[in-house]
């Protein structure tokens, strides 16, 4: 049964400075063509109705993702929600499943927003980056700031009333990025959730490019350690809870949708480039649009690769996805040999028999969860 469903929309009007996604930049969005091809994927992998829904109700949660997939046109983007509705049995509504458009704030008029709601979509992911223009810019972005509360009030004027805004951190020195008047500027919007990505550079992006050449340069690592404590400190002043490393959201706001991912629950992922996992194994489609869309129209699977997680590889991956939650990990599954120093250094906390990370504790999550599995090692 699916209960957790991905859709890839991989198309952007432009790269952004610092990503490396598999997008296909398209100025005219081939709406049509890909709500076609994404169909013929689901019937071409259709596990049959008996696994599609059931006694608990099928579907829980939607997720359109990219890429940009507020470019898709709405009748196009109807006609996928409606399929998809009746696909997997949660009709006549989508109500009471959580369904989330990620959208960039260019491309939220009235006329869109007022359809997506009709469509079925109860929450939208914005793209905001920023409050400063100087820096939307430097990042490629096609929205200004006033855009950003525009989208805001445009969505809750249609009954969208389920908004989360990204926000990048840690910019290089030379922007001069203002981050707590940003999060000012983010609070004051009364979003329901906010995500924060710390700007990374990765092979190949205009932003590496710009970084060989001396052009820019990355902050140092406590300008990362600075922000992401002071974005802490300001959300939770102002009632959100870190449920996540990167997440916070208002009271019963949490995105349900990524909740399952971190709690290790199946999902399904249509589209190019979108990633499957049935609890043990994850599959994952051909990344480029093109190549995707002709394995379809040539009746070719679309999947690409596959991977059946060990033992040890799954035990890994639930404490990585545990203690990046504020759930955190089993202290059962603890080994002692670290626990009081990282207790001492304000790293962790222990509550009932969790073991849960500090904000501090984030900021060296990676090499937390692998000091835990070297003492695991070691014992046995
Ligand atoms: S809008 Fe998102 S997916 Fe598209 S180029 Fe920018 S960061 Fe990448």
């Amino acid at each position: 049964m699916v209960r957790h469903l991905y859709v890839h929309v991989p198309f952007c009007q432009r790269r952004c400075s610092y990503c490396d996604f598999s997008i296909a930049v398209r100025k005219h969005v081939p709406g049509s063509e890909y709500v076609e091809t994404v169909l013929a994927e689901l019937r071409s992998a259709d596990p049959g109705p008996a696994a599609r829904s059931g006694p608990e109700g099928g579907l829980q949660t939607l997720y359109l993702g990219g890429g940009t997939p507020s470019l898709l046109p709405a009748p196009d983007l109807t006609r996928l929600l409606t399929s998809l509705r009746e696909a997997f049995g949660s009709t006549p509504s989508l109500d009471d499943v959580e369904v989330t458009l990620e959208a960039n704030p260019e491309d939220v008029t009235p006329d869109a927003a007022r359809l997506w709601r009709a469509a079925g979509i109860n929450r939208v992911s914005l793209g905001a980056q920023s409050f400063d223009d100087r820096v939307l810019q430097w990042m490629h972005r096609s929205h200004d700031a006033a855009r950003i509360g525009a989208a805001v009030r445009t969505l809750r004027a249609a009954g969208i009333e389920n908004i989360s805004l990204d926000l990048i951190f840690a910019l290089p020195e030379e922007l001069h990025r203002d981050w707590e008047r940003d999060l000012q500027q983010a609070i004051s919007l009364l979003p329901s959730h906010i995500s924060l990505y710390g700007l990374t550079v990765e092979p190949r992006t205009p932003l590496d490019r710009w970084i060989s050449r001396g052009a820019t340069q990355l902050p140092a690592d406590d300008r990362y350690a600075q922000e992401y404590l002071a974005a802490h400190r300001r959300l939770h002043a102002d009632g959100y809870q870190f449920y996540e490393v990167s997440n916070a959201a208002l009271d019963g706001f949490r995105s349900r949708h990524n909740s399952a991912y971190w709690s290790g629950r199946p999902y399904t992922g249509l589209g190019p480039a979108a990633h499957s996992f049935d609890g043990r194994a994850r599959r994952w489609n051909l990344a480029a649009w093109e190549a995707y869309r002709r394995a379809i129209a040539e009746g070719r699977s679309a999947v690409e690769s596959e991977e059946v997680l060990s033992a040890e590889q799954e035990q890994l991956e639930h404490a990585y996805l545990a203690l990046r939650t504020s759930e955190g990990l089993s202290l059962s599954i603890v080994p002692s040999v670290h626990l009081s120093a990282w207790l001492q250094q304000g790293w962790v906390v222990t509550d009932a028999d969790r073991l849960r990370c500090t904000p501090e504790g984030w900021l060296r999550l990676d090499a937390l969860v692998a000091k835990l599995f070297v003492a695991k090692e070691l014992a046995s």
